[in-house]
């Protein structure tokens, strides 16, 4: 490798699950500052995705789940800058920022992860939740406790019942764990402090395209998650496509309506977008499209939700935060072997198994490959994204979180500004009328 005056300019765009891994790994082999190592994002924190369910809903707060990217590279003697890649031009070798600012790179890693993919769904990306990041989290609590506000004064049972019903798109582990949280917080939390809305009208609907939920899960943990929502009252709608989106409404492919100021949508994942087109092959979803080791191109490497990336048996590498993590992980060691003319290794991707969090007695996990369910698979879930929470701080907060959430109640206050919740939205239904006061 060179020393450190030549030192080759590494870059990583992204500081998630992937890149993080990608700048661990070359941070721990840069003692002697070989490389000059460079992490960008358009965020100056990481997020644990995973509790974001738990954010959105006030079981866990919103600052115990992010992790300041600066206290992650300056220990680790990384440049940081918060800015957003706009362009990469592969020619000259340059990304451009924000305000005109670029940035040189002799190798370069993309771990920009994803965007969501409405499918060309008409009204979909205007009326609905999106949820993928803390932002959005914040925003999903901050309408659902206006909605129960607004519910509490209005008193046309019609209004009322369009308030209450919270429509969530998808039945992937997202979507079925938006639900369960929700239901959750409405029942424990909600009907003691609103009082006056007629519980009859609160409705949790979850709509899934396949003839069933959790793809890629054990049948039995499916059973046990639909017989959970069941229970909790979520309305399933199975082998039902949404077709269009409205601002009080959603229409179905069956030609039903159901009247819903709020959908969340917790389906499709697009690669994020940086280069309009980019100057190399894409596959499904605008992913970028990486060889066995990782690569792009000539010194420029992609992982994680961005990567379309098959593993040595062929099978595509799934877009979750394992995936990210273990692309991360040997993308990190192929960069340093071509840096000292090594052959590079290819991707072998261990499913470790998964987690569905939907409350202490009906989470079911697998754990490389031993299937786990009720409250000892809860404690696992718990044990396991406590250790995955970076930072000592901030897994210390989640675990308090945790166990408070055993015994107090949800947190409802809403300090996303109300006004702004409803000019978002184009969104003041009329409740003229006197409020009923007892
Ligand atoms: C709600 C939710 C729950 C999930 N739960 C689970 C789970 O339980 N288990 C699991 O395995 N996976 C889960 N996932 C999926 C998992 O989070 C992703 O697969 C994983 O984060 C992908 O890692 P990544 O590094 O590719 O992207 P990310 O972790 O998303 O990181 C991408 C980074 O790139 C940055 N970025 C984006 N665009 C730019 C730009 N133009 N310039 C600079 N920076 C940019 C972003 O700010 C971000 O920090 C969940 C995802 C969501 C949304």
């Amino acid at each position: 490798m060179a020393d450190a005056q030549n030192a080759p300019r590494v870059v990583v765009i992204g500081g998630g699950f992937g890149g993080l891994e990608v700048c661990r790994r070359l941070a721990r082999a840069n003692k002697r500052g070989e490389i000059e190592l460079t992490l960008v994002d358009k965020e100056n924190f990481f997020q644990f995705n995973p509790l974001l369910p738990e954010v959105a809903t006030g079981a866990v707060e919103t600052r115990h789940i992010v992790y300041p990217l600066r206290s992650f590279c300056i220990p680790r003697k990384i440049r940081f800058f918060r800015n957003k890649v706009r362009a990469v031009d592969p020619e000259r070798r340059v990304l451009s920022l924000h305000n005109d600012l670029t940035i040189p790179y002799d190798k370069l890693v993309i771990a920009a992860g994803s965007t969501t993919n409405f499918f060309g769904i008409p009204g979909a990306e205007q009326h609905s939740f999106v949820f993928k990041t803390l932002m959005d989290a914040i925003r999903l609590r901050a309408q659902v406790v206006e909605m129960w506000e607004l519910a509490d004064q209005a008193s046309d049972p019609n209004v009322r019942r369009g308030l209450l019903t919270f429509v969530v798109v998808g039945g992937g582990i997202t979507g079925v764990e938006v639900c369960s949280q929700l239901t959750t917080m409405f029942r424990t939390t909600m009907k003691h402090l609103y009082p006056n809305v007629p519980q009859n009208l609160v409705t949790v609907v979850l709509i899934e395209a396949a003839e069933t939920i959790l793809p890629g899960i054990r049948d039995s943990h499916t059973q046990v998650a639909l017989g959970h929502l069941r229970n909790l009252g979520v309305n399933l709608h199975l082998s039902r496509k949404v077709i269009e989106v409205g601002e009080t409404a959603v229409r179905l492919d069956d030609g039903s309506v159901i009247p819903a100021h709020t959908l969340v949508w917790t389906t499709g994942v697009r690669g994020t977008q940086l280069a309009h087109p980019w100057p190399w092959p894409t596959g499904r979803g605008g992913r970028l499209v990486v060889d066995r080791s990782g690569k792009v191109a000539d010194g420029v490497w992609a992982i994680g939700d961005i990567a379309e990336a098959l593993d040595a048996d062929g099978r595509l590498v799934p877009q979750v935060a394992q995936g990210a993590i273990q692309e991360g992980r040997l993308v990190a060691e192929n960069l340093l072997a071509e840096l000292s003319g090594r052959p590079p290794r290819t991707m072998k991707y261990i499913d470790m198994g998964y987690f569905v969090g939907l409350g202490k007695h009906s989470t079911v996990a697998s754990v490389m490959g031993i299937p786990v369910a009720g409250w000892l698979a809860w404690y696992l879930w718990a044990l396991i994204y406590l250790f995955k929470v970076v930072g000592l701080r901030k897994q210390i907060e989640v675990a308090t979180d945790m166990v408070k959430g055993l015994f107090v109640e949800h947190d409802t206050s809403q300090v996303h500004e109300r006004r702004r919740i409803l000019r978002e939205r184009d969104l003041e239904p009329d409740l003229s009328g006197r409020v009923d006061q007892r």
